[in-house]
């Protein structure tokens, strides 16, 4: 991304930035998980509801049992959501839910006879919640739970029965065995969006300077590097521009470290409005900027700067009225001569002080 691609972008990445910046917490992390999981138990659970209470109802509960299945069925989902959210780690607390849902889940296995088609769908259910929430441990966490939880409930209160559904069980049981690995599918596919998207994020601010949005020092080195090697490869020529703030220091004592700010953000602007889009701009921390200008002349360099020094005579500071700001700036163009990039930096960074040394506000040429 080059600099005018990030300038139109600008105010939604700095919004990002405060965003993926505010500190972070296990409460806020754990929800979004908690919501994740809320949404599979509810559509799971409504939908398992007649295809147990097909199979239940021939087992002669009483009514106390339907309650259960009731409250567990539709109150139980959001009764957890809440516990998750009130919790201090609502991602553990959404674990011991998921485990409550194994255990649970295994009584009415035993109920139902272990073999009828529902308890099929439950495992299921039971399996893929476990699965992708937790990966293999909490699987086989979850299994184990189910498969104790069925024998005690056999061994206390049921037996038994054939492996041979009817057609309505069948009926009840299949479309929730096709639709919620569906939705399971749909909800790790969000996910993914979201991570790749957090990935995104913390790329650019990995890349950018917080304040002014253009590269960061290490990232521009990097590009330099980048570009030191493609023109001793190629020959092609490039340029590049150290630029250093005149007397900032007063800027900040007179008008305050606000108005300074302003005026790092004001000079980033001209430079990004006067540059070309594929020009790379970068921030070295402080009041110094830095400039790859691939494929052009020290000449071309210089012009550019030159505009950039009459757009500062005529810009002013909405915080500083009167106050002009000035620049230097050291310039290099590429040469045999450079061993290493950092012998061409250094090349611009004497150009810099020879600015400074000649009185400020002018663009010096290295030797
Ligand atoms: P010169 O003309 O020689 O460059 O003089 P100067 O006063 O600009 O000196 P120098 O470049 O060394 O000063 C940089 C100052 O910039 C020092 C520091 O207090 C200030 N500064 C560094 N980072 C920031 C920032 O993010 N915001 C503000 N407001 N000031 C900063
Ligand atoms: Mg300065």
């Amino acid at each position: 991304m080059m600099n005018d691609e990030f300038y139109d972008n600008d105010e939604n990445i700095r919004e990002e930035w405060s965003c993926s910046l505010s500190p972070d917490d296990p409460h806020r992390s754990g929800i979004p998980f908690s919501r994740r999981i809320r949404l599979a138990r509810i559509v799971g659970l409504a939908g398992l509801f007649l295809p147990m209470a097909s199979v239940l109802v021939t087992h002669f509960l009483s009514g106390g049992w339907w309650l259960l299945l009731v409250g567990w069925a539709f109150v139980w989902p959001h009764l957890a959501w809440q516990l998750a959210c009130r919790a201090a780690d609502p991602c553990a607390r959404e674990i011991l839910n998921l485990k409550v849902d194994a255990m649970v889940a295994g009584i009415w296995i035993g109920l139902m006879g272990v073999n009828a088609l529902p308890a099929v769908a439950l495992v299921v259910m039971i399996a893929m919640n476990m699965m992708g929430a937790g990966g293999c441990r909490l699987f086989i966490a979850g299994l184990a739970i189910t498969v104790l939880s069925t024998l005690v409930t056999l061994q206390l209160a049921g037996s038994v029965s054939a492996f041979s559904p009817d057609p309505l069980e069948w009926g009840l049981t299949l479309p929730f065995l096709v639709c919620y690995p569906i939705l399971f599918a749909w909800l790790s596919y969000r996910t993914a969006i979201r991570l790749a998207e957090h990935r995104r994020r913390l790329a650019l601010m990995s890349t950018r300077d917080g304040m002014t949005g253009v590269f960061n020092r290490r990232h521009w080195e990097m590009l330099l590097r980048n570009e030191y090697e493609t023109c001793r490869r190629s020959r092609q020529g490039a340029t590049i521009l150290l630029i250093d703030i005149d007397r900032f220091k007063n800027i900040n004592d007179t008008w305050g470290h606000d108005v300074g700010d302003e005026a790092i953000i004001a000079i980033t602007r001209q430079l990004q409005m006067t540059l070309r889009a594929g020009d790379c701009i970068g921030r070295f921390g402080g009041d110094e900027f830095a400039v790859i200008m691939s494929g052009t002349s020290a000449e071309s360099g210089i012009a550019a700067m030159s505009r950039v020094h009459e757009r500062l005579e005529h810009m002013s500071l909405p915080g500083a009225p009167g106050e002009r700001l000035q620049i230097s700036v050291g310039v290099a163009a590429w040469g045999p001569q450079f061993e290493h990039y950092r012998a061409w930096l250094k090349a611009a960074d004497v150009a810099l002080y020879k600015a400074k040394n000649a009185g400020r506000g002018r663009t010096e040429v290295a030797a």
